[in-house]
């Protein structure tokens, strides 16, 4: 058997880009900001992470270039080794209070942090339990560890019971979960959790990847939310979403993170994010911490988006949050999906079973602090059209709209059209 087999015997890819359909690696040609220009065309950003539309502000920029000209382009090492500068540090100290736990420690990604974090604390002896939803990296820290990973039901606190019960009493366990659910939107029911997971002597930590800078008091978090900041064991954070930067983070008691930078691989033996990542980091802190108006604004435009798409007649599960998951089926629909919102200029992204149970294929819509309330129109006629075409919504409430749009439309162009006659009438006065 020829290792690279599986390599030449892989068409699936070629076979969805034939049929014109494959939604991934679309070339974007411009900052992310509510428009893009993505294969020369403009677009209404509908799938990225940038929350709090800070991705393209030039405070944050100016941030990117003083510490480039200062410290240069990158760490070139760890920052076990010659990597630690004093603004990884500074970002730590200013984190921690953020945050509202002892200590913060920087890594070069989220991905990093959940690798380092989980692997690290889970030896051969202990267990770590992990929702059926959570992140892939998070699943992938599990498997690093020597431990051993048990699943529960998605936000299913029955289910989580009946599995820390059947769990050695004496053995260490660790509850890992996300904040908000990055597919779906939804939030983990951590003032039920917390206490259940510490009822049976177990840790918890949060990825809140989503979850701060959109929750919480100034976008503290989901612990925040919910008032369990001090009972939530560890937090995990990243800032390539509403940080608009790259980067992870983890934060909790003083001796838990200073065991972790002793002994997290994915922290030792990777380089230290470079300047221009950490910089701008800073300052969207500075920001967040100044004012809560974009965060504000966010949750207004998500509220928005979701209430046009639920009365078009999508199904938008239990989202509650900035990303709405616009169910359309099986993986097929949502591929062909992807395309009609793309020929029509709106740019998201689909996701598709093993990310989602098979049938439950959706279009994930994130939306930016930025994005104003034509683009969300504009968004959803594209929408309405897409899923009138693949009869995935309620279509008649959506045609009888569409058809009286069309009516007030030209109505109104009426208007205009005889004000401007009686107004040309006029004698000057
Ligand atoms: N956790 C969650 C829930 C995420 O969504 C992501 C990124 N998509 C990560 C962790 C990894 O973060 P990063 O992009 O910083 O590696």
């Amino acid at each position: 058997m020829d290792l690279f087999d599986k390599c030449r015997n892989f068409t699936i890819v070629k076979d969805i880009k034939a049929a014109g359909i494959f939604p991934y690696f679309h070339r974007v040609e411009s900052g992310q900001n509510p428009v893009v220009v993505s294969e020369g065309k403009r677009m209404i950003m509908m799938g990225s992470n940038n929350y709090l539309g800070l991705a393209t502000d030039q405070r944050l920029k100016n941030a990117a270039i003083y510490a480039t000209q200062k410290y240069g382009t990158g760490c070139v090492g760890s920052r076990f080794l010659n990597g630690t500068l004093d603004i990884h540090e500074k970002l730590e100290k200013e984190l921690a209070v953020f945050i509202g736990k002892p200590a913060v420690l920087v890594f070069s990604t989220g991905m990093f942090a959940n690798l380092g974090t989980i692997s690290s604390l889970v030896g051969k002896n202990d267990y770590v339990i992990t929702d059926k939803y959570d992140h892939a990296s998070i699943i992938d820290g599990c498997r690093l560890s020597y431990g051993k990973m048990v699943r529960f039901k998605h936000n299913d606190m029955k289910d989580l019971e009946e599995v820390l019960k059947s769990l050695p009493e004496a053995a260490g366990k660790l509850v890992v979960v996300d904040g908000v659910f990055s597919m779906e939107g939804d939030i983990a029911p951590l003032d039920k959790m917390v206490p259940l997971v510490h009822r049976y002597g177990a840790k918890i930590m949060v990825d809140d990847a989503h979850g701060i800078g959109v929750l919480g008091n100034h976008g503290r978090g989901t612990c925040d939310y919910f008032g369990q900041t001090s009972e939530v064991d560890l937090i995990m954070g990243t800032f390539s979403k509403s940080f608009a930067s790259l980067g992870g983070f983890i934060a909790g008691d003083e001796e838990v993170v200073h065991y972790i930078k002793h002994n997290a691989r994915a922290l030792i033996f990777s380089a230290a994010p470079s300047p221009a990542n950490v910089a701008p980091v800073l300052k969207a802190l500075e920001i967040m911490r100044r004012s809560d108006r974009r965060r504000k604004k966010l949750l207004l435009r998500a509220d928005y988006m979701r209430n046009k798409l639920q009365k078009i007649g999508f199904d938008t599960g239990l989202s509650t949050t900035p990303i709405i998951p616009v169910v359309v089926g099986d993986d097929w629909t949502a591929f062909k999906m992807w395309r009609l919102l793309y020929d029509r200029g709106v740019f998201t992204t689909p996701v598709v079973s093993p990310a989602v149970p098979p049938g439950r294929a959706l279009i994930r819509v994130s939306m930016m602090a930025t994005h104003t309330k034509r683009h969300i129109d504009k968004a959803c006629r594209a929408f309405a059209e897409a899923g009138d075409v693949l009869g995935v919504i309620k279509i008649e409430g959506a045609l009888k709209k569409k058809r009286r749009g069309h009516w007030r439309r030209a109505v109104n162009v009426w208007m205009k059209h005889l004000w401007k006659l009686s107004r040309y009438r006029q004698p000057a006065s």
